[in-house]
């Protein structure tokens, strides 16, 4: 096959999977994102405390590919298995829960991975791609916000939440229905950080009751270093309910919903940000693995088109770009 020109939107996971593999074909891959960096929901943010992973926590591998995938993350140490304390919090209150599953967190942070996995390919950052457009040679072009123009491409693929991928994909209403009928839930994260550790056995929790869903230490994941801060995540309903909430409401309830799974008075954080996912994790994935209108050149993947995890993005990512070619 000759090389084409392939244009991927979303520099999340299951972008990069998708652009590593058409890469390692010869095609030539230009991958864009709106953030200024890498990631997607798996990134961390930089902040006077460390760089913190305000989005995803870790990740499982089951599938035999991502499990040879990791492996490879694993001996290059650009990904390390994590094995936290991990605690219950529920009706009955704060229990021991551990368990045999094996997690896995980017290092020196989550975005590390990313940066490591998109060496050598070509990535431009702060782009917000606003349309697709094909012209008479049936060539794709990209606009952004600022009606930059990019193209032509022999493909586009798509590899962005469900509702962004609905706003491109007007030439495709097949595939727009499609991820349309996918339902993505918010969620805001507060990271609150302290001056002194606080004296607290546990390292993560998974939530069962209240506001939140999930606590992490972020000194407990490897080579993490700075303050002692914790990401507290609220669960999707709550996140729904408050979607509009002020940002100073959010960070009161969750630190005090916190301080009631610690059962331990607060001090005063030395920092505490507020983030808010509009598109966190899909409730309904479709299953399909990646979306096709191979007459147009058009692709889609993401999470949402398996098991709205990571794993799924990559997998996803690597069934989009096993359609293109
Ligand atoms: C709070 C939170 C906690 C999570 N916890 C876990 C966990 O513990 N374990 C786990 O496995 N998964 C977890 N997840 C889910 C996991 O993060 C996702 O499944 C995975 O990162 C999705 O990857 P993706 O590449 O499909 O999408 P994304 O990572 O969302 O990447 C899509 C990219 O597209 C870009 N983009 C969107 N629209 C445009 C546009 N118009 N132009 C240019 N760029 C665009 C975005 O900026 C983004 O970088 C969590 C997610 C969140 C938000």
């Amino acid at each position: 096959m000759k090389s084409l020109r392939i244009g991927i939107i979303g520099a999340g996971l299951a972008g990069i999977s998708a652009a590593r593999a058409l890469a390692s074909r010869a095609h030539t891959v230009t991958l864009f994102d709106k953030s200024r960096g890498s990631g997607g929901r798996m990134s961390s943010k930089r902040t006077e405390a460390g760089e913190l992973d305000m989005g995803a926590q870790y990740f499982t591998a089951r599938d035999p590919r991502f499990r040879r995938e990791l492996q490879r993350w694993l001996d290059a140490g650009w990904a390390a298995e994590w094995t936290p304390s991990l605690y219950r919090y529920d009706e009955q209150g704060l229990t021991a829960s551990p368990d045999e599953q094996r997690r896995y967190v980017g290092v020196p942070r989550m975005t590390g991975l990313s940066r490591q996995l998109l060496e050598g390919l070509t990535f431009n950052s702060g782009v917000r791609i606003t349309d697709l457009q094909r012209d008479d040679e049936a060539l794709w072009h990209l606009q952004d916000e600022h009606d930059r123009r990019y193209g032509p491409f022999d493909r586009i693929l798509l590899a962005v939440p469900a509702p962004q991928a609905v706003t491109l994909l007007h030439d495709a209403p097949s595939l727009a229905q499609a991820a349309a009928q996918v339902r993505v839930a918010p969620c805001w994260t507060l990271a609150l950080s302290f001056a002194e550790p606080l004296a607290i056995d546990m390292d993560a929790c998974f939530v069962r009751t209240g506001p939140l869903d999930w606590i992490s230490r972020h000194l407990s994941k490897p080579q993490r270093f700075g303050a002692d801060s914790w990401i507290i995540q609220s669960n999707a309903a709550w996140a729904a309910q408050h979607e509009n909430a002020d940002p100073a409401f959010v960070r009161e309830t969750l630190t005090g919903a916190f301080a009631e799974v610690v059962d331990t008075p607060l001090p005063a954080p030395s920092q505490s940000l507020v983030h808010r996912w509009l598109y966190a994790r899909s409730v309904s994935p479709c299953d399909w693995g990646a979306l096709a209108a191979p007459d147009l050149g058009l692709y889609v993947c993401g999470d949402w088109c398996l098991s709205g995890r990571i794993e799924g993005a990559w997998l996803s990512g690597l069934q989009a770009a096993d359609s293109v070619v």
